[in-house]
Order: C-alpha cells, then structure tokens, then sequence
C-alpha cells in the first residue's frame, strides 16, 4: 500500500475503508488507558484476539508507527497524514493499535543518533510489537539532577562491563531490552563522560526488583547490573557524547506525554465523563459548566500549541526546549481535568469497583505525568532559562 504519496483526501478515503475492514469492533471504545494500551514484547499476553489482530493489522501496514520511514516498515506518512490518522481513528473511537517506549523515546533516538545497522535491527521489531523496551535513566541520586548517573560502563576491550543501579524503571521487569544512560569516563566533566548504551535484560547480570507502591500495585522496578558484559556495538552514536542523545529522547518523551491532555491517549474525553458522573442536576450548575468549558478551551489551546511546534520541527530537531513548556501545560491541564471530572462524581467516583470504572485509578495515575520525565518544577526552570533567557 503507498500511503505515502496520496494527496490528503485520497489519504483520508482508503485509510476509512482500510480502517473498516481492519479495525475490529471491540477495540472501538476509545479507550486507552493503562488497563487497555498494548504494550507488546516476547512475554506480551494480549487482553483479547482482537487486541493481538488490531496490533498485527496496524503493524502490517506501518501504522504503528506512522511517520516511521518505510525502509524499517513505518507508514512513512507526511505530518498531514499523520493528523488525518489521529483524526480517523478518534472518528471511530478506535484504540492506539500499539504504545511502546520503543516507539515513543528509543526509535525517534535511534533514527536521529543510530548506526544503520542499529536502526536495521531494533525498528522492526518495535514497529511490529515484538520487543518491548524500558528506559534506564533515574538512580537512586539522579533523577532531576540526571546527569549525576552513577552506573559504570568499564571498557574491557571487547566489550563494556556494567555495574550500578537504576530506579523507577518502568515495566522493567516486563521488558525485553533496557536503553541506558551509563557513565564511561569518571574523570569528565558530569555531562560529557555519558554513553547511551543498549542492554537485552536476558544478559547475565541484570535483575529486576518490582517496588510495591502504597495502592499494593506499580509499575516500577529497581534495576541492577552485577558485572554485565555487552557488545561496544551496542552504544548508540558516539562514546561519551550520550548526553546528547539523552537529551533528545527526553524531548520526544516530554512531547509524548504532553498530549496526554487530548482526549485520544488519556481515552476520557471530559464531557462525555461528566455527562455520565455528574448526572441532570449537576450538569445545570453553571460554575461546573463554566469550569468545564475552561478546560476545554484550555485543552483545545494546548493541542493547538503541541501541533504548531509539531509543524515547526518539521526540519527533524524535534520539538527541543519547547518540550519542556508542553510536558508542563499539558501535564497540569490534565490534573485539572481529572480533579473535575472526580469532583463532577462526588463520593461514588472514588469507588474503583463503583459505576466509574477506572477513573479514580485514572485520576491519581494523572497526578505522576508531572513528575515522570521531569517534574513540572524542573520544567519551569527550562522554560525560564532557555526559553524565557532568564539568568539560571
Ligand atoms: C510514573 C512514573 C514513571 C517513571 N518511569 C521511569 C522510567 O521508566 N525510567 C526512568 O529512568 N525513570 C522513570 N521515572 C522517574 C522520573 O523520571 C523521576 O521521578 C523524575 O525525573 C524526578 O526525579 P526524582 O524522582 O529523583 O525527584 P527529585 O529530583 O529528587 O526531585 C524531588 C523534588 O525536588 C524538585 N526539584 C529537584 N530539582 C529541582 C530544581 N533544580 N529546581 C526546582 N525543583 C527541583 C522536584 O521538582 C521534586 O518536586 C518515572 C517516574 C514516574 C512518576
């Protein structure tokens, strides 16, 4: 199928009928959240067959990774198809076929910084769900301060021996390969002895520690590395200079967690939520309607704003520094946004097993967008220093 060089409104009428025949029914709620998202990986259990077709359907034709280019199996779409895409799937409240760190952090890393024979490798099987990646950047004393990491890349000619520990690892325990931020020059100044190196967490050495969180679930693990010897093929673009590339991902993530705020990747658009939780009278009150109406104005601006940094960065740099100004809009908006949809619900939203389904689960996951990849405070203190050109 060549996508590719179709005119926007041919774009928009074969990828309708695509989308008819291959987009199952059940996976046409609009929901994507972390219960329904599909992750993918060697060890991924689908949540149904339709969950495990909509994923190899979307894969087949590169639309997991839509703007990807075609040679690693993306769709290889123009920045307008890739809105078109959006727009239809929301038309049919379809779900992401796939969300992965593969797709959203490491293979926008991999295209900007990575070998050919790298981006050979590791794209096509992010693209077709098959591997599953987590990010080994925050330790234990480097989490805003991320350039402090501590992990320790030994050059043993061959090789590079690897010992220390990372934390928060999201789904670590679940991943197939790690991407990791690891120190490999002691004597450097902090932010140039950084290499940004590619572990499979089936190499002796790498363990995995879930950390209970207090709601007796959690993503996040602790992750060690005990003398782990890995191939020196496997640090993306040069020795030293990952900062570099650590950097850029974190733009991507930033920008990825940002949009949060649009209805599509939270999968709980607030009208439609309060018109079921707030119920006929209190949808009258016209403080609640106005608050409503804010946040959606709020949100439409955000979304505009996302979309013309997207258009901007066309030239392929990324959304850079203004990433730190959409991860903090979007991220607070969307506290906003759950904190009225949770006070629209009253006393029953906090019941997880009530009427409200996920969305109390929803509303404190909310709560972690301003921290994970850089908390807002940190955020403020980009946009001041390198947006604004305040003095640090
Ligand atoms: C849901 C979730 C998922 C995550 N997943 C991953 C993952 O998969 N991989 C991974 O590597 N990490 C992950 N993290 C970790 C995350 O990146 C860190 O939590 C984050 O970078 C903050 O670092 P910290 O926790 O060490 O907080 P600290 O740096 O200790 O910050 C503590 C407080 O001090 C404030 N602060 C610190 N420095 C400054 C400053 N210069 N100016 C103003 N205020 C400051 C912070 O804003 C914060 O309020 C995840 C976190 C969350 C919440």
């Amino acid at each position: 199928m060549s996508w590719a060089t179709q005119d926007p409104e041919s774009f928009r009428q074969s990828l309708r009928s695509w989308l008819d025949t291959h987009c199952p029914q059940a996976m046409r709620d609009g929901l994507n959240t972390e219960a329904t998202i599909c992750w993918g990986g060697k060890n991924w259990e689908f949540t149904s067959k339709h969950q495990k077709l909509w994923m190899q359907n979307a894969a087949e034709v590169g639309l997991t990774t839509p703007r990807w280019p075609a040679a690693y199996g993306g769709a290889g779409l123009s920045r307008e198809q890739d809105k078109i895409y959006l727009e239809e799937l929301a038309r049919i409240n379809a779900r992401m076929p796939l969300l992965s760190f593969g797709i959203w952090m490491l293979g926008p890393a991999l295209l900007a910084f990575g070998s050919e024979a790298q981006k050979q490798k590791y794209l096509p099987q992010i693209i077709r769900g098959e591997q599953r990646w987590c990010q080994g950047y925050s330790e234990p004393g480097a989490g805003s301060d991320l350039a402090n990491v501590q992990t320790k890349a030994e050059d043993m000619g061959d090789h590079y021996l690897i010992n220390g520990q990372k934390i928060w690892t999201s789904y670590a325990d679940k991943a197939d390969w790690i991407f990791a931020l690891v120190r490999t020059d002691r004597d450097a100044p902090k932010h140039k002895g950084i290499s940004f190196i590619l572990i499979d967490m089936e190499s002796e050495g790498v363990s995995t520690r879930p950390i209970q969180l207090i709601s007796g679930a959690s993503a996040f693990c602790e992750t060690f590395f005990d003398n782990v010897k890995v191939p020196k093929e496997n640090v993306v673009g040069e020795v030293n200079k990952g900062w570099d590339i650590a950097k850029y991902l974190l733009t991507h993530e930033r920008e990825m967690i940002s949009g949060n705020n649009q209805g599509l990747t939270s999968g709980r658009p607030l009208g439609a939520v309060l018109a079921q939780t707030a119920g006929e009278e209190r949808l009258s009150d016209a403080s609640l309607r106005a608050a409503a109406m804010e946040c959606e104005i709020d949100a439409l601006s955000v979304g505009l704003t996302l979309e013309r940094y997207k258009d901007q960065a066309e030239a392929g740099a990324g959304v850079g520094d203004a990433s730190a100004m959409l991860k903090y809009m979007g991220t607070e908006l969307n506290k906003q946004r759950y904190e009225l949809m949770m006070s629209a619900g009253g006393s029953e939203a906090i019941d997880t097993d009530g009427a409200h389904g996920d969305l109390a689960m929803d509303w404190l996951r909310s709560k972690a967008n301003s921290i994970e990849g850089g908390t807002s405070e940190v955020m403020l203190g980009i946009i001041s220093r390198r947006i604004l050109g305040l003095p640090g």
